[in-house]
């Protein structure tokens, strides 16, 4: 063989040594992105801590997969205990009481048997390196996704950690939003009529996810959704029809949403969404999936008779103005929201309008009036 072709041949081993890590990533990152899906469209914590230590451990072919969750309180316990979940069914869940900082501190290497005793229970004698992520809500340590490999090559500092640190971020909106979702069911923050959460709710909520997204540099978007001529409907079968149409339009809402997002009835038959880490446009394409799926609906409004309801939708953006503070940036991209259902209303009904949508028609317009020397 010439040392042409030698050269030849070992270049094309090497192109195919690097195909197939391509491919292996690729299939690694589907897996995960499914995952990621199912993730957010758990709404139990029960269930949720299922998905870690069951399907995510699968997904990511490590020999142990444990959940640090800090529970000072044994709220925790209690869900679980309510859900009539014993600690025995969630091998892999570790509730501490108390959570020392330098134990939950990101960690990749080998397995270090005097830091991470307590985060791994039973001990996984046969593991030789792990990697360990804290779980982190509003700058708070809540807990920690630890793995681990009987492979020392495994995770090691040069590993890439990219897929787990991304599982990691969107398992702590998980959590806290399912916790949250726990508590307010007890202090009575959701609606008695449709069960989401009220207004007083969403206020502290939108607050809170503000400065978060500020601070994080992430997208946070909202919708504003009004029921179309809903008076109408009480008008011609009662209230009680009008309550149960509200209540049914509220389970086609939020069957449309993911599971960190959060909805509250706004009042009367107006909703409320705020879609934390969510642009735009990612929030209209929710909105008009919500706004189809309430339409294709038919509301047994009376013994004979099926109605169709439809909603009108607006979708805003939060602003990032930095001179201004939470408060002042949650209103104005409430009202943005507000004024673009008022433009849904007046365009017609069972539509989504963007704040976008309206500055971009104002530009038209003065496109055009200039065109025609109006402007
Ligand atoms: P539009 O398309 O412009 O939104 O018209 P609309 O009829 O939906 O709006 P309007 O604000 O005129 O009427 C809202 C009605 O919602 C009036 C009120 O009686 C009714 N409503 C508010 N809360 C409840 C409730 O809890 N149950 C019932 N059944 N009706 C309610
Ligand atoms: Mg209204
Ligand atoms: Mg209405």
């Amino acid at each position: 063989m010439s040392s042409l072709e030698i050269e030849n041949h070992r270049l094309r081993r090497q192109l195919q040594v690097l195909m197939d890590e391509a491919r292996v990533n690729e299939n690694k990152w589907r897996r995960l992105d499914l995952l990621e899906k199912q993730l957010i469209a758990t709404p139990t914590l029960p269930d949720l801590i299922r998905v870690i230590l069951g399907d995510y451990k699968a997904a990511s072919e490590t020999d142990v997969v444990t959940l640090v969750l800090a529970d000072p309180d044994h709220e925790i316990r209690r869900i679980l205990e309510h859900e009539k979940f014993g600690s025995s069914e969630l091998p892999g869940l570790v509730l501490l009481d108390a959570l020392h900082s330098d134990e939950l501190t990101p960690y990749i290497g080998v397995i270090d048997t005097e830091h991470h005793r307590a985060i791994f229970d039973p001990w996984p004698a046969d593991c030789r390196s792990m990697i360990l992520l804290p779980l982190k809500r509003q700058d708070k340590v809540i807990g920690s996704l630890n793995l681990a490999s009987c492979r020392a090559d495994r995770f090691t500092p040069d590993s890439s950690t990219d897929f787990v640190e991304r599982m990691a971020n969107i398992l702590a909106i998980c959590i806290e939003n399912s916790l949250n979702h726990e508590r307010l069911k007890q202090v009575g923050l959701t609606d008695p009529l449709t069960g989401v959460f009220n207004r007083r709710y969403f206020e502290s909520r939108c607050q809170e996810e503000i400065s978060h997204t500020r601070r994080h540099k992430a997208p946070l978007s909202c919708m504003f959704l009004d029921i179309d001529k809903f008076k109408r409907i009480n008008d011609t079968y009662g209230h009680a029809a009008g309550d149960v149409v509200l209540r049914t339009v509220s389970q086609l809402i939020k069957s449309g949403l993911r599971g960190n997002d959060v909805m509250a009835r706004f009042g009367g038959e107006e909703f409320v969404v705020l879609l934390p880490q969510t642009g735009l446009q990612t929030a209209c394409e929710i909105a008009e999936r919500i706004r189809i799926s309430v339409a294709a609906y038919s509301h047994p409004v009376s013994a004979k008779e099926n109605l169709a309801v439809t909603i009108s939708i607006g979708v805003a953006q939060a602003p990032d103005e930095l001179d201004e503070d939470d408060m002042a940036v949650a209103h104005k991209m409430l009202a943005a929201a507000d004024t673009a259902v008022y433009q849904a209303k007046k365009s017609g009904r069972n539509k989504v309008v963007s704040e976008a949508d309206r500055p971009l028609a104002a530009n038209v317009m003065n496109g055009l009036n200039k065109l025609l020397n109006l402007g």
